[in-house]
């Protein structure tokens, strides 16, 4: 694996492969790599002939200084996961790469209506952020196809809106959510559980099959009363939001709505266990 800290050198380096015609895949990481980063590293391996992997805690989508702060850093290990998945090119840039005109420097992205909702509503800023570090990454690495994570299914939809905004031709690739044997979708921010906050933490992925369960026989907001009484009881101190969107809009269904059957919907959850806010989400039908 290359590991390149330098935007120009590893374009250049790209530029090469390209003009070989090999495809380019991407993965982009804050680090504190799992199984979840690391299956998108394996898809992108079957897929396409260059696997290009970054790992960059991108400030300017933390809405909450400490949650940046505290993010895990696990450099040295993350090297060696991607090294034996037989990642490519490692691109491990600094924020002055990144920002070179500085951080508040940035264009206004247009999202629309899936700013307005859930994450967006939650964490001020943070799509903007999200969009500003892929449209720089975007431009450095020009891939072809860019593997994101159904884990963050909002944020998919996003940078699917950011693509068509730039004009892009990248095709976005989703991989699965990939769980602990007890269900707890992976995170980075898991290793800042306690033993006992990790037990808990389950409580977000039984809520979400708890609305699974009941999606025929109870309103919306039934549902998301008894999903939130699931993480309350389960020692999650605060709940941002349970909803149940349509899978394809995120048009979010109203509490009184009964919901008929066969249509893709997509139920969310985002909750605070101590300090560490964790997000999951369950597609229905
Ligand atoms: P992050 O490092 O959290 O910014 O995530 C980098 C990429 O990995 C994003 O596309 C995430 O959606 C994806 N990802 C994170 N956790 C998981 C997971 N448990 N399963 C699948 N993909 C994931």
């Amino acid at each position: 694996m290359i590991i390149f800290k330098e935007a120009n050198a590893l374009a250049r380096h790209l530029a090469g492969i390209r003009r070989n015609g090999d495809h380019i895949g991407f993965v982009p990481t804050m680090g504190a790599l799992h199984q979840g980063h690391l299956s998108l590293i394996r898809q992108s391996r079957n897929r396409s002939a260059v696997t290009v992997a970054s790992i960059f805690v991108n400030p300017t989508q933390f809405n909450d200084l400490s949650d940046f702060e505290k993010y895990p850093v696990t450099t040295a290990t993350d090297i060696r996961l991607l090294t034996s998945e037989g990642t490519d090119i490692l691109f491990l840039p600094s924020v002055a790469e990144i920002y070179p005109g500085g951080t508040k420097q940035g264009r206004d992205y247009d999202l629309g209506y899936l700013e307005t909702i859930l994450e967006g509503a939650h964490r001020p800023g943070h799509f903007q952020g999200v969009c500003q570090v892929v449209h720089r990454l975007l431009d450095i690495v020009a891939p072809d196809q860019l593997y994101l994570g159904q884990k963050d299914f909002q944020q998919c939809m996003v940078l699917k809106r950011l693509v068509q905004l730039l004009e892009m031709p990248v095709e976005v690739v989703i991989g699965e959510t990939v769980r602990e044997a007890d269900g707890l979708a992976m995170s980075s921010r898991n290793l800042r559980l306690s033993p006992g906050e990790r037990r808990n933490a389950t409580a977000i992925y039984r809520s979400l099959q708890m609305i699974e369960q009941s999606i025929d026989d109870l309103p919306v907001g039934e549902l998301q009363k008894r999903a939130s009484q699931v993480l309350l009881e389960n020692n999650f101190n605060k709940v941002d939001y349970i909803a149940i969107a349509e899978a394809e809009t995120l048009r979010l269904l109203p509490p009184g709505e009964v919901v008929e059957k066969k249509r893709p919907l997509v139920a969310l959850a985002a909750a605070f266990m101590g300090e560490v806010r964790l997000i999951d989400n369950l597609v229905l039908n």
